[in-house]
């Protein structure tokens, strides 16, 4: 089976591991939490990196550090995984879904204004598939409403908006470093800024709050989202790979792209001209043109040792979301045929060259038999 994604973990990460549990600091002090930290800021050009236990947790730290709780409202696209909404949701504000945009997925900027009103404290766009949303729009809109903006970049790392780094073209950047990300620690992320206030206030939140004149004395409701010296071990290792791994991603979606170009049915991702798409998953959208449907065509993969996954599903369709009433009766309707028309292939960072020109293979192969199965 060709599997979605492999991680590529190694002789660095090992001899990091072995150095940081031979040292006994297994918790969350030691030395590669700091390295790490100063490493991953440096690559986003960011000043500050906070690291934490996974990507959900350093999403809501971003929003907690930034004030927003009960009574607040936070703009986010509908088209994303369900982590972006559950953050906003944890600090007791609303999330309040957007469309996405037809071609990119990302949250349709044109919507975002509609959205606003006394109640809106942030808009919290998503980098989908790595590929940059519309920044400056987004940072023009947030400057006109007196609005914060934090990225969730959980699946940009490396990504790129005018020869700038995802992450770092807001107030806080939002990682996670779960196994199937660009980089991994198992489990972890990390929040990148250029404020030294939120970064001061990111490390006092995550760490239960402990007091600062006296450290058992807490002012506030801290969180325990500490990352531990074993997983930063493995991210400082990663981070001596992260512009290979980049460079393979990339590899893999212009071989894609170029075997699949001419299958009628076969929509490919774009990669707008001011930015890089980091291509974290290579995902293909089907139309009608393909002649099959997109539950046929994952089964026959699979039975020819080709694994892929769904696009994810909208949030306006989440049972949870439902049940507490938001934005109930309003349609998504770009959102919705992203989510029924969308797959991606595999994307790891091991797969060779034959396995792509397998899968392209097995593609056209399938669009021909529908293509004669429907006249
Ligand atoms: C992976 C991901 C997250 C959450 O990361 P975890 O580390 O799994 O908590 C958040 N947002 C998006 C868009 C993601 O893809």
């Amino acid at each position: 089976m060709i599997p979605v994604f492999t991680p590529s973990i190694g002789e660095e990460e090992l001899r990091n591991v072995k150095e940081a549990v031979e040292s006994n600091w297994v918790s969350s002090k030691g030395k590669f939490i700091e390295e790490f930290e100063k490493k991953f800021a440096d690559y986003c050009g960011c000043r500050y990196g906070i690291a934490v236990s996974n990507g959900t947790a350093a999403l809501h730290l971003a929003l907690a550090c930034l004030g927003i709780g009960k009574g607040d409202e936070v703009i986010i696209p509908n088209f994303t995984m369900i982590s972006t909404a559950l953050a906003v949701c944890y600090t007791g504000a609303k999330p309040v879904f957007v469309d996405c945009q037809e071609d990119t997925g990302n949250i349709d900027v044109e919507k975002i204004n509609e959205k606003i009103n006394l109640r809106t404290k942030a808009i919290l766009p998503v980098h989908i598939y790595g590929h940059p949303c519309d920044m400056d729009e987004i940072n023009e809109i947030a400057k006109n409403n007196g609005l914060f903006v934090v990225e969730d970049a959980a699946e940009a790392h490396g990504a790129e908006y005018k020869q700038r780094k995802c992450g770092s073209l807001s107030d806080i950047g939002c990682f996670s470093f779960y196994a199937n990300k660009l980089i991994t620690t198992g489990e972890g992320g990390m929040l990148v800024t250029n404020s030294e206030r939120i970064a001061e206030r990111a490390r006092y939140l995550k760490n239960i709050a402990f007091g600062k004149e006296s450290r058992f004395f807490h002012d506030e409701i801290g969180f325990n989202y500490r990352m531990t010296n074993v997983q930063a071990a493995i991210g400082l290792g990663q981070m001596e790979k992260i512009d290979s791994f980049l460079k393979k991603k990339i590899e893999n979606a212009q071989l894609y792209n170029s075997l699949l170009r001419n299958i009628p049915g076969i929509i490919l991702p774009v990669e707008r001209d001011y930015v890089k798409n980091s291509y974290w998953m290579y995902g293909i959208r089907f139309d009608e043109r393909f002649g099959i449907t997109k539950e046929e065509i994952k089964k026959i993969l699979y039975e020819k040792g080709i694994d892929t996954r769904d696009f994810f599903t909208g949030m306006n369709e989440q049972p949870v979301f439902k049940r507490m009433g938001l934005q109930i009766g309003e349609e998504f309707p770009v959102s919705v045929k992203w989510a029924l028309s969308g797959l991606y292939l595999p994307s790891g960072l091991n797969l060779k060259e034959e396995d792509i020109k397998y899968i392209c293979w097995a593609l056209k192969e399938i669009q021909n038999k529908g293509r004669d199965f429907n006249g």
